[in-house]
């Protein structure tokens, strides 16, 4: 009902020189005000680009193959390079894994904290003093000082925190993490994911929090979405999916290491198998090739979205059909 961001059967195509890869499936999320969602999955899942989709960002051989990205009830995939760069910063903010990404080298961070607020009400004094105290907030030492200073002059930790800094500066409604921890070591993860819980719960705002950390998924969100081969296998609350997993890619993600979910582990565990090509995508289950459970009707019907433990927990898995015929 509440529903900040609501994604409905969105598929993405990128083009390569042997067609159309099928990056993205019918893809369903739906992310409530104030709320954090988790999107996990193994590299080349798809979480990145579907991370990106939101805020309408795509890689120039990206396209929009079908579906709708609605925030507010707006559907991202239908405005203008004028309407996204007009919510982007403002209604959605993004930080990366690197945070170099988002930052200008020769530009001082005052400035680029300034050029954001620049539909801001207030004058420039106005919005220093905003800038600065967004930055103290984060914890950089010596805040209105450090408006003068060069990305270069921070360290990775520190530079993740100006990036948050100046991502929830105007006040999104939805931030979009993609692996802002991957690159820092375990101490400072445990700083910036304590830090991003401290804002979100201050500023109220939603958080897509991309990695392919199990452990950090557990700790900082509410709910969390499996993706495997560009579809969603698996969506609920984190309680759900972590402690009664219902599709057999969860289940194998999890069992290899179910006490220690909470570790430093950085990696999602190998599981045998390679992912199937997305340029021909083969009918029926996407997870089939690796799938112990597999059975004929898995080669023939793709499994649409069953419910599973909880209310708002579904899985993409024939062994939950209770009508079926197993
Ligand atoms: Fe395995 Fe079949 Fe379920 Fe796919 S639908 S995950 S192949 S049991
Ligand atoms: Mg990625």
């Amino acid at each position: 009902a509440d529903s900040l961001l609501s994604v409905k059967n969105l598929s993405i195509d990128f083009g390569t020189p042997r067609g159309a890869l099928h990056a993205l499936r019918g893809v369903e999320l739906e992310v409530p005000k104030g709320r954090i969602m988790g999107l996990v999955g193994e590299s080349g899942c798809g979480k990145s680009t579907l991370a990106f989709s939101l805020a309408g960002l795509l890689p120039s051989n990206g396209r929009v193959a079908g579906g709708a990205i609605l925030l507010n009830g707006e559907d991202v995939t239908k405005m203008s390079e004028r309407e996204l760069r007009d919510i982007r910063g403002r209604r959605v903010s993004m930080i990366f894994q690197d945070p170099m990404t988002a930052l200008n080298p020769v530009a001082t961070i005052g400035r680029q904290m300034l050029d954001i607020q620049y539909r801001d009400a207030g004058g420039k004094a106005e919005k220093r003093r905003r800038a600065a105290e967004m930055l103290d907030r984060v914890g950089i030492p010596d805040a209105a000082a450090q408006l003068a200073a060069y990305p270069h002059q921070f360290s990775g930790g520190m530079r993740q925190r100006v990036c948050i800094a100046m991502a929830l500066l105007t006040k999104p409604d939805l931030l979009i993490a993609d692996e802002p921890t991957t690159a820092l070591d375990a101490t400072l993860e445990v700083q910036i994911i304590e830090l991003l819980r401290e804002l979100q719960q201050e500023m109220g705002c939603a958080i897509v929090f991309v990695s392919h950390h199990l452990g950090t998924v557990a700790e900082l969100c509410d709910d969390v979405t499996v993706m495997y081969a560009g579809e969603m296998v698996e969506r609920g609350t984190v309680r759900d999916v972590f402690h009664n997993p219902a599709h057999p890619y969860t289940q194998a993600l999890l069992e290899c290491d179910p006490a220690r979910i909470k570790d430093a582990t950085r990696q999602l565990p190998t599981i045998p198998g390679t992912l199937p090509d997305l340029v021909r995508v083969p009918p029926g289950c996407i997870f089939r090739n690796r799938c112990e459970h597999a059975w004929e009707r898995c080669a023939t019907e793709h499994p649409p979205h069953y419910a599973a433990s909880g209310p708002r927990h579904v899985a993409s898995c024939h062994l939950l059909d209770k009508e079926g015929t197993a």
